[in-house]
């Protein structure tokens, strides 16, 4: 069953949002942050849009289309998205960690030309109930090359009584065309008080723990429940094994370990957590506390003092480089490997 009611903090945008629907666009693209709960807004939107007896314009949960929705089997909904998102949400909730889905390979990560063909099938036909169809698309940064323009096509003769609702984290991994054609709504994380009082009531259940675990998440509260349900710490357990290998100076040697278990997650994944720790290990050499990981300011210290900091500076932006062209490495290990490699060198690169 999928959550479909607007998060405390999406509600007043909601509101805002659904109140200006009359001069609508037929397609919608939700982006900020991971985690802050995008997609979740999307569900609740359509629920909203597709509910027979909304209050106050939000869906009111117990007609025939809110339950359709909840159940994933409303005849004029669509979610697309990748297989591997589709089956981590068939999973139970709060799951505990033997639960936790082994990320197979077979499921992919992309949507696939093939749904967006799908799609258009159903495009097609008549609604069934009627009134108007709403298609979520989540992430949107998942769709590659060839669905990406397979969709444009459909969104630039766009289907009567549609409405498309995309879901991205960053604008500047999608296709310029496909941004051009919608409009954009940005969604935030919120205030971290709001922030750790949802946690709190999601179950989060080490209460000292939550500003750690907001913190490493940059704020956004369902990707910090995310990583407590999956690892019971606020980082990924490969993370303190390559601060300590970098404060060692075995960055290089460490680079291989690491492969089998980095190449399983989405790279925009692993790399966002390389992105944060040098962040932090840039603000210890600079004199300031860290940002992100404070259960492991010692070892991010002790790297911090291993690493130039042109060095540090330089990794830092050139991972910001690779988040842009990560999205479908050919070969996942390789990619991996050498952006390992790269980051562990202590010293400035010469010209590159
Ligand atoms: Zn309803």
């Amino acid at each position: 069953m999928l959550e479909s009611t607007f998060l405390p903090w999406q509600q007043e945008t909601a509101r805002r949002w659904l109140a200006a629907r009359e001069r609508m666009a037929h397609a919608w693209l939700f982006h900020g942050p991971a985690g802050v709960g995008k997609a979740r807004f999307a569900r609740a939107a359509a629920a909203s849009l597709l509910c027979e007896s909304p209050r106050g314009g939000f869906a009111c949960g117990e007609c025939d289309a809110c339950l359709w929705v909840r159940h994933g089997n409303h005849p004029d909904l669509r979610l697309l998205r990748p297989e591997a998102v589709a089956q981590a949400e068939g999973q139970p909730e709060a799951a505990g960690e033997d639960a936790v889905p082994a990320r197979t390979k077979s499921a992919s990560r992309e949507i696939r030309v093939e749904q967006v063909r799908e799609l258009e099938t159903w495009l097609n036909t008549a609604t069934h109930r009627g009134g108007s169809r709403v298609v979520v698309l989540y992430p949107a940064q998942a769709l590659n090359a060839i669905s990406g323009n397979a969709l444009l096509k459909v969104l630039e003769e766009p289907p009567e009584h549609t409405l498309f609702l995309l879901v991205a984290d960053a604008l500047d991994r999608l296709l310029p065309t496909l941004v051009s054609r919608c409009r954009r709504l940005a969604l935030t994380a919120p205030d971290a008080d709001a922030a750790a009082a949802w946690l709190r009531a999601a179950g989060l259940a080490e209460p000292g723990r939550i500003h750690a675990y907001l913190a490493a998440a940059g704020g956004a509260p369902l990707a910090a429940l995310q990583a407590h349900e999956q690892g019971g710490a606020p980082y990924p357990a490969w993370l303190p094994r390559w601060l300590g290998a970098l404060a060692e100076g075995r960055g290089s040697a460490i680079a291989a370990e690491l492969v089998p278990e980095l190449e399983k997650m989405p790279a925009s994944e692993w790399l966002g957590v390389l992105q944060r720790a040098f962040v932090d290990l840039m603000r210890v050499q600079a004199g300031v506390g860290v940002r992100y990981y404070p259960e492991l300011q010692a070892s991010i210290g002790a790297g911090a003092a291993r690493l130039s900091r042109v060095a540090a500076a330089q990794h830092a932006r050139w991972l910001a480089t690779q988040q842009r062209v990560a999205n479908h490495p050919l070969s996942p290990a390789l990619f991996v490997h050498s952006v390992l490699l790269r980051v562990a060198s202590e010293t400035p690169a010469a010209a590159r």
